[in-house]
């Protein structure tokens, strides 16, 4: 078996004004990375865009039919301070959902070992009916909600490593005690959420960090806080919120995390999805804003999946 990368062409057509960090050229410099020939192994395939109806796993009818209202027949239209949307954005966001819930098909029935979905928007801030941060649907919860209905799937670990908190994420599951949702975030950071105090229904685990933080930190909050509740949990599934914006390189936030650390975090819930979830990981792409950062960090957290 092998790992498995989902990606396609309308992801590049999602579009933003200029100088918007969340841009086509990241999913380029992804590309170009994983063009080198240590990459050949991977089983590239192209991303089937979702039925309408998986949105309605983690959204509201009537959220969903907003989003569709406001793609513009042309040039761009604002739906929060930081999210754009353009005339293909609807095919990229069904192509991110696609890609995750196909994902959690191909675990599940064996096609590929653990997966990496490269598709932009990505997905983790987007509450139950509201688009914020980049995010129109949340690419992570419609997978575990698809894993749990689609696979019988009792209990899903959802482990975020973005620099920002997942604050859709945390919505969605606030009440839902069968995901569990692990998140390590600098705080204060946008979007202000993602407290240690916020627990939801005794299945959220928020490990704020101070800005300047580097790997020490970032290893001693998996090592301690999130890896044991996982072998606690003893989840069906591990689906990474995959974003490489904690970086030292990155822009956006202050954070400073190496390629290695992402390759050491992937790593060890591969062991955790060795001992609890016959090795399935659903690995989906979150934010990465520094273009050189982001490849490095994707080359080293792919380049560790393949190793199985
Ligand atoms: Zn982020």
């Amino acid at each position: 078996m092998a790992t498995r990368l989902y990606t396609h062409p309308v992801c590049l057509e999602h579009l933003v004004p200029p100088g918007h960090p969340e841009r086509p050229d990241r999913l380029r410099a992804i590309a170009k990375v994983l063009a080198h020939d240590v990459f050949d192994p991977l089983d590239r395939v192209e991303a089937p865009l979702a039925d309408e109806g998986m949105l309605l796993l983690a959204h509201p009818q009537t959220y969903i039919h907003r989003v569709r209202e406001a793609i513009p027949a042309e040039g761009m239209e604002r739906i929060d301070a930081d999210t754009v949307v353009s005339p293909r954005s609807w095919d990229a966001a069904l192509a991110a959902v696609g890609a995750s819930v196909t994902a959690v098909d191909d675990v599940f029935t064996g096609r590929a070992d653990n997966v990496f979905v490269a598709t932009r928007p990505p997905g983790h801030h987007a509450e139950r009916d509201r688009a914020m941060g980049f995010c129109l649907f949340n690419n992570a919860a419609i997978a575990a909600r698809y894993a749990r209905k689609a696979h019988v799937a009792e209990r899903v670990a959802i482990v975020d490593w973005d620099v920002h908190h997942g604050n859709g994420t945390q919505d969605i599951f606030r009440d839902d005690p069968s995901v569990l949702y692990c998140s390590t975030h600098q705080m204060p950071l946008y979007p202000g959420t993602g407290a240690s105090s916020e627990t939801g229904a005794g299945n959220i685990v928020n490990v704020p960090l101070a800005p300047g933080s580097g790997s020490d930190l970032f290893r001693e909050a998996l090592e301690t806080a999130i890896l044991p509740r996982i072998d606690e949990f003893q989840p069906d599934l591990i689906i990474i919120s995959a974003g490489f914006d904690a970086h030292h390189r990155d822009p956006l936030a202050e954070l400073n995390f190496t390629e290695q650390d992402f390759s050491w975090a992937t790593a060890k819930l591969m062991e955790s999805a060795g001992r609890w979830s016959s090795n399935r990981v659903v690995s989906l792409l979150e934010g990465g804003y520094d273009l050189e950062g982001l490849g490095l960090s994707v080359a080293a957290h792919v380049g560790r999946l393949m190793k199985g």
